[in-house]
């Protein structure tokens, strides 16, 4: 069974198109900007792309995951990790809880003007001291009247300086350690919120922020779901969260391939192109091989996430897979473009550093694997 059928196909021509004239042109000055102008969200709402998953009656289009899958294809071939990152991030760590786990009241509130793209938002989990332990975050959230007060700081947060909204990751119990954690909304206008921006590696068209959270009083209504479940909501969507990042990986790899194949074809060196030398085109043979087949994999867990069957541990082993083949493409393709591949002139340099994030963000490598370790050696079902 496919994915995609012809529908999904229109829908990505009109992705292409639009990417084609409202992004690609300008994605070098996002890049130094490092941040995507606001204009742009705008113009994805009005496309209809930022509530391709969300429920008609709140803005969106109810489609399936196929419409999501296009979405992070189609913006991973934008040579722009950060681009995607932050529409991706939107769509799929902010939005998704609140459409998942939200209430009625946060639904109404927080996702027609998501959909539109009149507001986009972050997923603020990572604290300083607490990443790939999620249960040892300290983010408190203390009960007062109708309302939480909310302290705490977090990190590494995409989208975290210009959203407009963040769901926020706190313990509602700090004496519990995953059981005490609870989700919340919270407005970038509540007082004691404060952001900067920080600077990194790669992905530098999205904005990465450390938050500081200080006496912020949020309403009880703006808890998603039940308190005490958020652990369980996060643990639910990282499923999704690293199909994505599998998927926007291997899509990556293919961008690299083609954009390198292009270059081998038109550099000479000895008197020939050189795609003709056999140790280079056997380098190519082997990462394209590696990309087919982790694209098939991920193509058959799109469809079985598709039809809500469990793919927890696939997932893990596709993000894990995806994208540490993704590093090896990229040091590799780069090194075909010998000096050429160093310089900011050619898109090469860019992919390199945006592709070193896969392996930590979303869980890291090492976490993948002892994740999938529990599921295949001691029988852990998640
Ligand atoms: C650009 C960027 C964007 C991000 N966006 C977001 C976001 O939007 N929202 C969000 O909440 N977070 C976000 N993150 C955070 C990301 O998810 C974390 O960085 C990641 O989970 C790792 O946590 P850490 O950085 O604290 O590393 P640590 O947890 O401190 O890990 C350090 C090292 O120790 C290893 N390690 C840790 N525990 C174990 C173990 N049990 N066994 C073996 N090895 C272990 C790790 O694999 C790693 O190599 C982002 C990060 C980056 C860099």
């Amino acid at each position: 069974m496919n994915l995609y059928n012809e529908e999904h196909q229109l829908f990505r021509q009109s992705v292409k198109d639009f990417l084609k004239k409202e992004a690609m042109p300008y994605i070098d000055d996002w890049e130094k900007a490092g941040e995507i102008p606001r204009t742009i969200w705008k113009k994805f709402g009005d496309m209809g792309f930022l509530g391709v998953n969300i429920p008609e009656k709140y803005g969106g289009s109810g489609l399936d995951f196929g419409y999501q899958s296009i979405l992070v294809e189609e913006t991973s071939k934008c040579y722009s990790g950060g681009f995607s990152a932050a529409i991706i991030g939107h769509i799929s760590l902010a939005m998704v809880y609140l459409e998942r786990f939200g209430s009625e009241y946060i639904k109404e509130r927080y996702l027609p003007k998501s959909c539109s793209g009149e507001w986009f938002g972050c997923l603020g989990v990572t604290e300083p001291f607490a990443g790939s332990d999620v249960a040892g975050i300290k983010t408190t959230a203390v009960a007062d009247g109708d309302d939480y007060i909310l302290n705490g700081s977090k990190t590494f947060i995409t989208n975290g300086v210009l959203s407009d909204f963040l769901i926020i990751a706190a313990k509602t119990n700090p004496e519990m350690k995953s059981a005490g954690i609870s989700l919340f909304v919270l407005d970038r206008s509540m007082p004691g919120i404060s952001a900067h921006k920080l600077d990194k590696l790669g992905w530098h068209a999205s904005d990465t922020a450390e938050i500081s959270i200080q006496d912020v009083r949020v309403p009880a209504k703006n808890i998603i779901g039940e308190a005490g479940m958020g652990f369980y909501y996060i643990m639910q969507n990282f499923a999704l969260e690293r199909l994505i990042l599998a998927i926007g990986a291997i899509t990556a790899c293919e961008t690299a391939i083609a954009y390198t194949l292009k270059y081998m074809s038109e550099r000479k060196a000895f008197g020939r192109p050189i795609n003709k030398f056999q140790v280079l085109r056997h380098r190519m043979a082997q990462l394209a091989s590696e990309t087919t087949m982790l694209k098939s994999f991920n193509s058959t867990i799109s469809v079985a996430f598709n039809q809500s069957k469990n793919v927890v541990k696939e997932c893990a082993m596709a993000k894990l897979l995806c994208t540490e083949l993704s590093d090896k493409v990229m040091t590799e393709c780069l090194q075909c473009f010998g000096g050429y591949g160093y310089m900011e002139d050619y898109r090469m340099a860019r992919m390199f550093r945006d592709s070193r994030l896969g392996t930590i963000g979303g869980g890291t490598s090492e976490i993948m694997r002892e994740l999938i370790s529990k599921m295949v050696i001691d029988d852990v079902s998640y």
